[in-house]
């Protein structure tokens, strides 16, 4: 392109006095890195990160370096304070940022961590600029929304490219695109493509196909009406993905062509499926994956050897979980949030993986343990006889505690296979103390401030050595796990793992050696501080009690599912079909039988 008509050029050239202001990144090399963008309109909760990495998928399958961020329209500056009960799990990536639960999706459907720059949202945005402009950093400008705003959203996504050597950006607009919150990332995208040139960015336009039971038709016009909102603002969708519970039919994907510029082959259903994880396959079939390597030019950039070991590999677990399951089990969760899935999405796949691995259909029990507050054994035994295993996930606060303290219980001594993440973690140090060694009142500090044996504490000097204050313990972290332990087991035998934590409280190592002594193995240590972070009871005492301080479910993916899960499924397909072999079920995530005492 000549220089005179090449924008990035002119500003690159910028002074004080233009009336540009795109930032380019250190690096930065235009036409490296193509852009794929995904916006929703008619409603939010579409799936908009479902669908785009289900997309970025297709193409790192074919040995495209890929790189997904979401921008989120909120002011908060990242997920940590927001009520999962309102907007779905917090997600933490490794480096400890707190994300919308849709990072978790991208995580697993690309097996690939993610970090802080793969997040955004409008805070970070206008904190960004508030600080630049305290700091003269537009030179005398007065500050505007378009073209300072705009310029850090359009450096944001220049820099992800930069930063982690992208062929291809994905970039997911929260909410939908009439939400006032989300017009400057609109009109930033708006000015990328102009900036970036034709065939580098490529807009999908995912709108819903409404089908009112009464008329038992499918209706196009609200995705229509969605569409030209986009149009309005200066964009022009390459790609229409129509969500819907039904296949799309011909003469709704003609409507939707018609008055939205886009041709019919570009059109797409994307109907209703019992798993995600088969969405990928069936937009490859339907050729979504060619039309965008087409529409950004990228068709000489996939690798077919790559490709095909990839498809062979994903086909392996498509086969899994599509396959009929050989067991059925009942699988407790505890939780504040019970009636609300999405704050618990990340357990809800950790048990999707496991049981394709394991051929177990699971049946999830949710147990609200807060009106178990004043419990009765009774009710409690009444709620769990009838379950295969039980977890009691992460949690702050008070409420439901001292039900999910009565759970523990019931499954240790009850012998029902347990798992507790991080809160239930602590629940089961809680239970240990109080009920087996004796330690009257024992509980945590975070809900009982002057108990008589804090067994659970908030240790400030512990996070001054970690550099961390009085703030909560967030993201990957090593774990040391004890040689020949059931953990170690459980983790192919490593001495060293890595998980994700988000935690305040911890056991107070004072009380480690009355725990030991009564039997509770800390199998999972920080490598050099008194941090405990996984427990578990001897394989003989009990089939499996395990509970991790951190969230293993945040790390399960499809192909490589969290062992703490596989060793709790294959835990409850022994509960609920005791004569089934180990060898069956798959004897690595079972105990393996004890040595007798003596034997050489
Ligand atoms: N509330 C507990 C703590 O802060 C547990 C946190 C959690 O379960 N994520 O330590």
């Amino acid at each position: 392109m000549p220089v005179e008509n090449d924008i990035l050029a002119q500003v690159g050239h910028q002074t004080h006095e233009t009336e540009f202001y795109s930032p380019l990144p250190d690096g930065y090399q235009k036409g490296r890195t193509k852009y794929v963008v995904v916006m929703g309109t008619v409603m939010s909760g579409l799936g908009k990160g479902i669908f785009s990495s289900s997309v970025a998928k297709l193409l790192k399958d074919k040995g495209l370096v890929v790189s997904p961020i979401k921008l989120e329209g909120y002011l908060n500056i990242d997920s940590g304070t927001l009520n999962p009960y309102r907007h779905g799990e917090v997600f933490v990536l490794d480096d400890g940022m707190e994300t919308d639960m849709d990072l978790g999706t991208y995580e697993r459907m690309l097996e690939q961590n993610l970090n802080a720059d793969n997040f955004c949202t409008s805070g970070q945005i206008y904190r960004k600029v508030l600080d630049k402009e305290r700091t003269g950093g537009y030179l005398g400008r007065d500050v505007q929304m378009i073209p300072h705003v705009t310029g850090e959203v359009k450096y944001l996504l220049r820099n992800l490219a930069v930063k982690q050597n992208a062929d291809v950006v994905f970039v997911e607009v929260g909410g939908t695109v009439g939400d006032f919150e989300n017009m400057f990332y609109i009109e930033a995208l708006r000015e990328l493509a102009f900036e970036e040139g034709p065939n580098s960015v490529c807009f999908v336009a995912l709108t819903y196909i409404i089908e009112p039971k009464a008329l038992g038709e499918q209706k196009s016009k609200a995705a229509q009406l969605g569409v030209k909102r986009m149009m309005e603002l200066g964009i022009q969708p390459h790609i229409v993905a129509c969500r819907g519970r039904n296949l799309m039919g011909e003469t709704v994907r003609e409507k939707i062509a018609m008055f939205t510029n886009v041709p019919m082959s570009r059109v797409f259903s994307m109907h209703d499926r019992d798993s995600i994880y088969t969405i990928p396959e069936d937009m490859h079939r339907e050729g979504l994956d060619l039309q965008i390597l087409s529409l950004l030019e990228l068709h000489s950039a996939v690798k077919p050897a790559v490709e095909d070991s990839a498809r062979q590999k994903w086909a392996g677990y498509i086969n899994l979980l599509t396959a009929k399951r050989k067991h059925t089990i009942n699988i407790g969760i505890t939780g504040k949030y019970a009636h609300l899935r999405d704050a618990y999405a990340s357990i809800d796949k950790a048990l999707e993986h496991s049981g394709a691995h394991l051929s177990a259909e699971i049946k999830v029990h949710w147990l609200d343990t807060t009106e178990m507050d004043n419990f009765d054994e009774n009710v409690i035994a009444d709620q769990l006889a009838n379950m295969d295993a039980v977890i009691v996930p992460g949690g702050f606060g008070h409420r439901g505690t001292e039900g999910k303290i009565a759970c523990v219980k019931y499954c240790r001594e009850n012998k029902i296979p347990y798992l507790g993440i991080c809160l239930g973690f602590q629940m089961a140090v809680i239970e240990y103390a109080r009920n087996v060694c004796g330690l009257a009142n024992a509980a945590s500090t975070e809900f009982s401030p002057d108990a008589d044996n804090p067994v659970i504490d908030i240790l400030p000097e512990q996070k001054e050595i970690e550099g961390l204050g009085g703030n909560m313990r967030l993201g990957g972290k090593d774990v040391a796990l004890t040689p020949d332990s059931f953990a170690s087991q459980l983790y192919d035998g490593k001495s060293m793992i890595r998980e994700r934590f988000r935690h305040r409280y911890e056991v107070d190592p004072k009380y480690i050696d009355t725990l030991e002594g009564a039997g509770l193995i800390f199998s999972g240590r920080h490598p050099k501080h008194p941090i405990m972070q996984v427990l578990e009871l001897p394989t003989d005492v009990h089939p499996y009690f395990v509970g991790g301080q951190f969230h293993p479910e945040l790390t399960s993916r499809p192909l490589t599912p969290a062992p703490m899960f596989m060793g709790l499924v294959a835990a409850a397909i022994k509960h609920a079909y005791p004569d089934v072999s180990p060898q069956e079920i798959g004897e690595q995530w079972l105990p393996f039988p004890k040595e007798p005492a003596g034997a050489s």
